[in-house]
């Protein structure tokens, strides 16, 4: 049967080669990617089921069973017959040349502001992007350098003046807006949203008072229409605000108002939670319109990796590949009191991820029951920034890596 694939697929490149050219792949499940066209090479990527690839090497298949591809991003490499299904004619999306989907990477930047949240996140196409939170003031009661790490950070990546599509602050505490007023006031910052909710706080109020001189477009959470926040205009890259019935309910703590984003490209999921608690959690899983867009590959973890948020219901549904924890060291300031993040949060997460690649890492996590900072030698795709510093993960629309890794989700 595959000789007969085969010889039909010379005899028809003599006749008619664009024909034949234009046959593709599609995985009929996840499907390992190897170096080279034999079962002991390297895996270099995992490939989605329902997923079309290029063939390479004019449509032919290997003695060893494996047929050359070029992957959606861009990369080459070899995948065993029984993972895919020949398709004859043009693949849907293909130019012909380059990756079907436009070729990029996606790119989440966890910045370490220490015990605070800001995430930067740019488009494959590099020209746009979106910010959600913005770390701490430079306060010393709180984190010497959060503002500082915040700054320095942004200014590596754009020029003051530069358009920011979307800047999104989860929630008002200081954490989570401490530089939103000087990212406003330096950038060009064309929707800013956040969750509709006046706070008390001089930094609420002077990020406020920006926000009016500047004339920034302002969206909110408990606006009648969801805020726009599609930062990115390419096609196969959506974000959306998820917000379950009962959002404005009053009486809720503080952090359970946060604004929830999703990002997806390709087949590339990610959730920021802000500070959410259990009481969001459970609204999200409980109400239809949200509950369809919590399984993710990658979860930015609720609350610093507090305990008060996380529940093992709320994880079970998420079911991240990769769990990312914005918080500060135990000698940290305000962590001295928060104590984040807990051990019980990283335990129900090492069920749940992926390993990562590379070397084993060491996380720390306090033990509330035995009131202490506990270390684990661990390989599990946690990533906390008191640990590693400033994080960027990759996608390519199909998988997630930490920069500088291989491809190992
Ligand atoms: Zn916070």
């Amino acid at each position: 049967m595959l000789k007969r694939i085969l010889c039909t697929g010379l005899l028809l490149a003599v006749v008619f080669p664009v024909w034949v050219q234009a046959n593709y792949l599609v995985t009929l499940k996840e499907a390992p990617i190897r170096a080279d066209s034999l079962s002991s090479s390297d895996v270099i990527d995992r490939i989605p089921g329902g997923t079309n690839l290029m063939l390479l090497d004019e449509s032919r298949m290997y003695g060893t069973g494996y047929w050359k591809v070029k992957l959606p991003s861009g990369e080459t490499g070899f995948v065993y017959k029984t993972h895919v299904r020949l398709k004859e004619g043009v693949m849907p999306g293909s130019t012909g040349e380059g990756a079907p989907n436009g070729g990029g990477l996606l790119e989440v930047h966890m910045i370490n502001v220490g015990q605070g949240d800001a995430a930067l996140i740019i488009c494959p196409d590099g020209k746009h992007q979106l910010v959600i939170d913005s770390g701490d003031l430079n306060s010393g009661f709180r984190y010497p350098g959060s503002g500082t790490e915040f700054k320095n950070y942004i200014q590596s990546y754009l020029n003051p003046g530069d358009a920011i599509e979307v800047a999104i602050a989860s929630h008002p505490h200081s954490d989570h807006i401490g530089n939103m007023k000087w990212l406003v006031q330096n950038y060009n910052v064309l929707s800013y949203v956040d969750n509709g909710r006046i706070y008390d706080s001089g930094t609420y109020r002077s990020l406020e008072k920006a926000l009016t001189d500047k004339g920034t477009h302002r969206e909110r959470v408990t606006d009648t229409v969801l805020p726009d926040v599609d930062f990115c205009t390419r096609l196969d890259v959506t974000a959306r605000v998820l917000r379950p019935e009962g959002f404005n309910d009053p009486g809720m703590d503080d952090n359970d108002y946060s604004v929830i984003v999703r990002i997806d490209y390709g087949s590339s999921s990610f959730l920021f939670t802000g500070d959410a608690e259990h009481l969001m959690e459970q609204r999200l899983l409980d109400d239809p319109s949200t509950n369809g867009y919590l399984d993710v590959d990658w979860l930015k973890v609720g609350h610093h990796g507090s305990h008060s948020s996380s529940t093992s219901e709320f994880l079970r549904t998420v079911t991240p590949d990769i769990a990312v924890i914005s918080s500060g060291g135990e000698n940290v300031y305000t962590n001295k009191g928060y104590l984040h993040p807990r051990q019980q949060t990283l335990d129900s997460l090492f069920m749940l991820v992926g390993d990562r690649t590379g070397i084993s890492t060491t996380l720390e996590g306090y033990d509330k029951p035995n009131e202490q900072w506990i270390q684990t030698v661990t390989k599990k795709a946690v990533y906390i920034t008191n640990n590693e510093g400033d994080l960027v993960f990759l996608t390519n629309g199909s998988n997630i890596w930490r920069k500088g890794d291989k491809i190992s989700q």
